[in-house]
């Protein structure tokens, strides 16, 4: 029988949950009126929405109040940046070069568009921002309204930072704290009402939610103007009437994450842990982007195979193989120069990268498999090939 495929790129998207995927059909069979009308229709519609957000802020420990539906990660983050330059006076941003490109490509237009600085911190090797040049950053920027804006997990190669530490700093220096959160989001326990933190933003899809709904939080001592205008839904914070199947499903695919959040974890933890030992037993040489794994998402495992004559087209191959893993972000794959992070990493000229991401149902054996299947497309010799069929 033909082996099933086997999907490591959880990190670009992960599928509906099956019970998700129930909330979602439920809602959107039965509850068909606009929130926004007065009738009995629409106040179910509302009622879903409004026990959607409660849902959702009890799972981050944040008010109603500060929680606004979107379509997606980008359009919370281009939102929050847009917003803060524009309704807070901010004109200075720091952040970082490794960012996803809704943030950086934003930056760019804000830059262009508007009388702000944006500055880059250098990074260190394991991608994450330098915390000493973010403090001196803070200190130059004093007298200045400053908004920082760091990514909690980098999606390419799994860093992660410590939000507490980054915000507070940030904080102590008079700063406003914006964390795209895309990636940790059913992943981490939050704790907002006690957290430095001013902006977040949540994506549905990439916690087995629908795509196309997500979500951005704003502390309540901030108010921002919305970006899309219209019918002033999401108390006048994002016009367009609401996805409203998407919203409930979003809310029982967090409140579901954050339930099994620590199962979840150690089994994607183990899974990476098997993944890159049996990956440096078999490819000589090999090297992973990213921290320690107590500073990495335990969902992500970026590594660098070293050249060789079969590794051109060594993601292809993978996918021929029925392994899908990426090579840098999602959005960038198929772009056969090195991704805007790894440029900023120290990876050998030559080198392939490829992302795996992983879900709490990959399997041991799923990661064998992966073994055998790399060491096989990467070894220089044929003798690897037949040994993967004992
Ligand atoms: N931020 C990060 C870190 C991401 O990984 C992504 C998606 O890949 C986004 C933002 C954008 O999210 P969305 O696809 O919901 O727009």
């Amino acid at each position: 029988m033909k082996p099933s495929r086997i999907y490591l790129d959880y990190a670009a998207t992960t599928p509906i949950h099956p019970e998700v995927w129930k909330v979602m059909g439920e809602v959107a069979l039965n509850v068909s009126g606009n929130p926004s009308s007065i009738h009995a229709e629409g106040r179910l519609a509302r009622t879903v929405i409004e026990e959607s957000r409660k849902t959702i802020c009890k799972s981050l420990n944040a008010s109603l109040s500060e929680l606004f539906f979107t379509s997606c990660g980008t359009e919370s983050n281009n939102t929050i940046l847009i917003g803060a330059v524009r309704d807070l006076g901010v004109t200075r941003i720091i952040s970082s070069p490794l960012e996803h490109h809704c943030i950086l490509h934003a930056l760019d237009h804000i830059a262009r568009h508007h009388p702000v600085e944006v500055v880059y911190l250098p990074v260190q090797p394991t991608g994450q921002p330098d915390l000493e040049v973010l403090a001196e950053e803070l200190k130059r920027s004093e007298g200045t309204k400053t908004l920082v804006s760091l990514m909690q997990v980098n999606n390419e190669i799994g860093t992660t930072i410590d939000l507490q530490e980054y915000g507070q700093l940030c904080h102590d220096h008079g700063a406003l704290f914006h964390s795209d959160t895309v990636q940790a989001v059913g992943y981490t326990r939050y704790d907002l009402d006690r957290m430095p933190i001013d902006f977040m933003a949540g994506s549905a899809h990439k916690f087995y939610g629908p795509k196309g709904v997500g979500f951005m939080y704003i502390r309540n001592d901030h108010t921002l103007q919305p970006l899309l205008y219209g019918g002033s839904q999401e108390r006048n914070m994002r016009s367009g009437t609401e996805n409203i199947a998407g919203i409930a499903a979003m809310a029982k695919a967090l409140e579901m994450a954050c339930d099994t959040l620590d199962e979840r974890s150690s089994h994607m933890m183990a899974r990476r842990s098997q993944l890159l030992e049996g990956l440096k037993k078999v490819i000589p040489g090999l090297t992973v982007n990213g921290p320690p794994m107590e500073s990495c998402s335990p969902k992500i495992l970026s590594v660098n195979v070293p050249e060789g004559p079969r590794t051109d087209l060594l993601l292809m191959n993978l996918d021929i193989a029925g392994v899908s893993a990426s090579g840098g972000s999602a959005c960038s794959s198929g772009v056969e120069s090195a991704s805007h992070v790894l440029r900023h990493l120290p990876v050998r000229d030559g080198d392939k990268t490829v992302r795996f991401s992983f879900s709490p149902q990959t399997t041991a054996e799923e990661i064998d498999r992966v073994i055998d299947i790399m060491a096989s497309l990467t070894s220089t010799t044929a003798q690897v090939l037949s040994s993967t069929k004992d």
